[in-house]
């Protein structure tokens, strides 16, 4: 209410005209452009639309790095996009963009999106807001100088034109890209108000190209963070997922603790981040994860869960035996218990529990270093996964170092080496040895009686 009528006082926020930079200024040169966004923006402006390279594509090429996926905004609807490029879907319902795919490469294109649309839009399909400010949907169209205005950051709000070879720089991106700044554009309170996942995105943002938050913009988010319990449990794990797998999960995860944004978000990270024990093992993963990830290797959510509610897991695990349930049974209703109460408010694909639970399940077997144990863990479709995650414990110093050492060595060694390094058999192993050769000898009949 009180926000409606301010914006009616105020006014709709300001478009602004672009600054065109031509190549020179810029030296964005089109062969770093994916062909798969050229295409896309030749087919439409082929049929009279306009069309840019947009967002994090044009800001990583600005910065000199190499863009994660390409965007591309235009001013033709989804509809007249699909009718356009055959090989495309509409997908989103809050916010409807069209994934046009190319061999394995998936290019999104989004429709110019307006600014403070009039009040007869605000149903449905349109624009949909709370009363507290909160954009349910977004769907209402306009120009490219208000589409450039909606965008978040000021070096996301940067257009590309393949044809001409120019950058359009509606907010100052350009500047705020050599000084390094994350700024965002408006009233950084309203905008966190529209869409609170902004907040994460400004962390995420910050530390992946390693900017410096504006102050302006940094100062609402630890008071705002709250709000991020309205976002929906499916886009909260997209985010979070951005952020963990993008190669800087480490300053990531630093960066929401300095904003304050740990709290409640991930329940995991509140536990883990105020534990010092905790935060060795946290940052041991994500590190693991930060070098997969740039080395351009496989890095899994399924793993980097199992890492971050390795804690929880355990701690559920020792509750239940402490309650006099049996080891086994314990452990399985532990799994369970864990990723239950982490779904409530992050919610995970269902996929991801076998791999976790492999992970988790394996641990213990790391131990069991005497007979043929060994050998049958190597064989365990799940061994790598499990030994890589062994190795990270060690470093994190949950485990002994000597242990993840001994599987290092154990895997590679011939089967002489192997022989020598196992351990003798001991403890339960042994005792279950001895009362099998107890109850063998049982079995057989005695030798005097024989005859
Ligand atoms: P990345 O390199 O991680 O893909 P990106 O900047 O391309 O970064 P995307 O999530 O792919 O981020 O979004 C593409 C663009 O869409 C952004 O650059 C930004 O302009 C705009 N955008 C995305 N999410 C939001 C949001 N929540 N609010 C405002 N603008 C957004
Ligand atoms: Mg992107």
């Amino acid at each position: 209410m009180i926000t409606r009528l301010l914006r009616k006082l105020i006014g709709p926020r300001r478009t602004k005209a672009p600054r065109i930079l031509p190549l020179a200024e810029h030296g964005i040169s089109r062969e770093h452009i994916s062909p798969c966004a050229l295409r896309v923006a030749r087919l439409l402006r082929e049929a009279g639309y306009s069309a840019f390279i947009v967002g994090g594509a044009v800001r990583d090429l600005l910065l000199g790095r190499e863009p994660k996926d390409f965007d591309v905004a235009t001013n033709a609807t989804p509809d007249e996009i699909r009718a356009l490029i055959r090989r495309s879907r509409v997908i989103g319902r809050r916010f409807r963009i069209v994934h046009v795919y190319c061999g394995g490469e998936t290019v999104e294109v989004t429709t110019f999106r307006a600014v403070n649309p009039p009040a007869e839009d605000e149903e449905e399909g349109g624009r949909v807001t709370a009363e507290d400010g909160l954009i349910l949907r977004d769907n209402v169209f306009g120009t490219h100088e208000e589409d450039a205005l909606r965008r978040d950051f000021t070096v996301n709000a940067l257009y590309y034109d393949p044809d001409r070879q120019e950058v359009w720089d509606f907010h100052g991106g350009v500047e705020d890209a050599r000084r390094r700044v994350l700024r965002m554009i408006g009233d950084p309170v309203t905008r966190y108000k529209e869409d609170p996942v902004r907040m994460l995105r400004a962390a995420r943002f910050a530390a992946k190209l390693d900017f410096h938050i504006d102050p302006a913009t940094r100062a609402p988010i630890a008071r705002l963070a709250p709000l991020l319990a309205r976002i929906p449990a499916a886009r909260l794990y997209d985010e979070m997922m951005k952020l963990l797998l993008s190669g800087h999960a480490e300053r990531g995860v630093r960066q929401l603790r300095a904003e304050g944004l740990h709290h409640g978000i991930l329940p995991m990270l509140d536990a883990i981040l105020d534990d010092p024990a905790r935060q060795a093992f946290l940052h041991a993963a994500l590190h693991d994860t930060d070098e997969r990830v740039r080395r351009g290797q496989n890095a899994s959510p399924a793993f980097l869960l199992a890492a971050l509610l390795w804690f929880d897991f355990q701690a559920a695990w020792r509750r239940r035996i402490e309650a006099g349930e049996p080891n086994h049974p314990a452990m399985h209703a532990a799994m369970e218990d864990t990723l239950t109460a982490q779904r409530e408010r992050f919610a995970f694909p269902r996929r991801l529990d076998g791999m976790i639970k492999e992970v988790w399940q394996l641990q213990p077997r790391f131990e069991q270093r005497s007979g043929a144990r060994p050998l049958r863990l190597l064989a365990h479709p799940r061994f790598r996964a499990g030994y890589d995650f062994l190795v990270i414990r060690a470093r994190g110093g949950d485990a002994p170092q000597e242990l993840a050492d001994w599987w290092t060595r154990f895997q590679d060694a011939d089967e002489a080496t192997r022989a020598q390094m196992l351990l003798p058999a001991q403890g339960q192993g042994g005792r279950r040895r001895r009362r099998r050769r107890r109850r063998a000898a049982a079995a057989e009949p005695a030798p005097a009686l024989a005859g």
